[in-house]
């Protein structure tokens, strides 16, 4: 089972969410793991302070000549939809930033000159703290493709009977790697006018995925009621809303635990695993 905890931009509460969430339902349950797919930022690492049992450096192949005899005739080139690779007299260049690891280039290569070699994108980690699993991939500074990371991340997590996936933010190819394959995406809004805008994205990114979703409001007392009238007009049930609380921004500020410091965020986490559960042990 996989909870993806997304939300249409940063700062909304995503991660809060997602690291409150997991911790409530490794309390409850065996077996959950928190997966920090946020590549590009990852911060629950912040809150768990894990203890990592194994660290590796994730990598994409990429093609190369190498040495090989090339005859220049541009096959590859032309089939390459990124313009990742550039065909010359005797030679190709290619450009790793813009190749997107397809292979297509290889097959279309008559004089089966080019292989792959790996280029390293980013770290993966994983490990533990107490009994709850803790995985998340780290992209490497200046690489632009985050999604084969975030694959990975998420299939790491995917060892878990229940991984509680913190997403990127946006409706991107990032946040869509980390969502694709979750049983449920719980989407984290604010009912401002630029979190309606970004909640009517995140529902599309959903629906043209088919994926079920779920809403939690964050700052549910500020703002206007847009967000719950788009909510209700989509059947998107509402687990949970959580009134703005500076307690709140102080406990993640001093990298602790929201739902450790302050009771009635607390008694709302629980009561958001406690419906997750259920759904859970329907679908058994
Ligand atoms: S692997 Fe794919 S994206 Fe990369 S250079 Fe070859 S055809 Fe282009
Ligand atoms: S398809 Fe092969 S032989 Fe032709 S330009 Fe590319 S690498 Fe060279």
């Amino acid at each position: 089972m996989r909870l993806a905890v997304a939300s249409g931009k940063g700062g909304t509460g995503k991660t809060l969410v997602a690291t409150n969430l997991a911790w409530s339902l490794a309390a409850r349950r065996a077996g959950v793991a928190y997966v920090d797919a946020d590549v590009e930022a990852p911060n629950g690492h912040l809150f768990f302070q894990p203890d990592f049992t194994w660290i590796e450096r994730h990598g994409v192949p990429v093609p190369t000549l190498d040495g090989a005899h090339c005859a220049g005739c541009g096959e590859c080139a032309s089939a390459c939809q990124f313009g990742a690779i550039v065909s010359g007299p005797d030679a190709v260049t290619v450009y790793p930033d813009l190749c997107h690891a397809c292979g297509v280039c290889l097959r279309a290569c008559p004089e089966a000159s080019l292989r792959e070699v790996v280029r390293e994108t980013g770290t993966l980690r994983r490990g533990h703290v107490g009994r709850m699993g803790f995985v998340d991939g780290t992209l490497d500074p200046g690489e632009a493709r985050s999604a084969p990371l975030i694959q990975a991340t998420v299939a790491l997590g995917g060892e878990a009977n229940l991984a509680v996936l913190d997403a990127p933010p946006g409706t991107s190819c990032a946040a869509v790697a980390a969502v694709e394959d979750a049983d449920l995406v719980i989407l984290v809004c604010e009912p401002t006018p630029f979190g309606l805008h970004d909640l009517e994205l995140s529902l599309q990114m959903c629906a043209t995925l088919g994926l079920e979703a779920a809403a939690v409001i964050n700052r549910s007392d500020l703002g206007d009621s847009q967000v719950r009238s788009l909510l209700a007009r989509e059947r998107v049930p509402v687990l949970a809303e959580v009134p703005f609380d500076p307690e709140i921004a102080a406990a993640c500020a001093s990298g602790m635990l929201a739902s450790a410091q302050v009771p009635g965020f607390a008694s709302t986490v629980e009561a958001v695993a406690d419906q997750l559960l259920a759904r859970c042990g329907g679908r058994q």
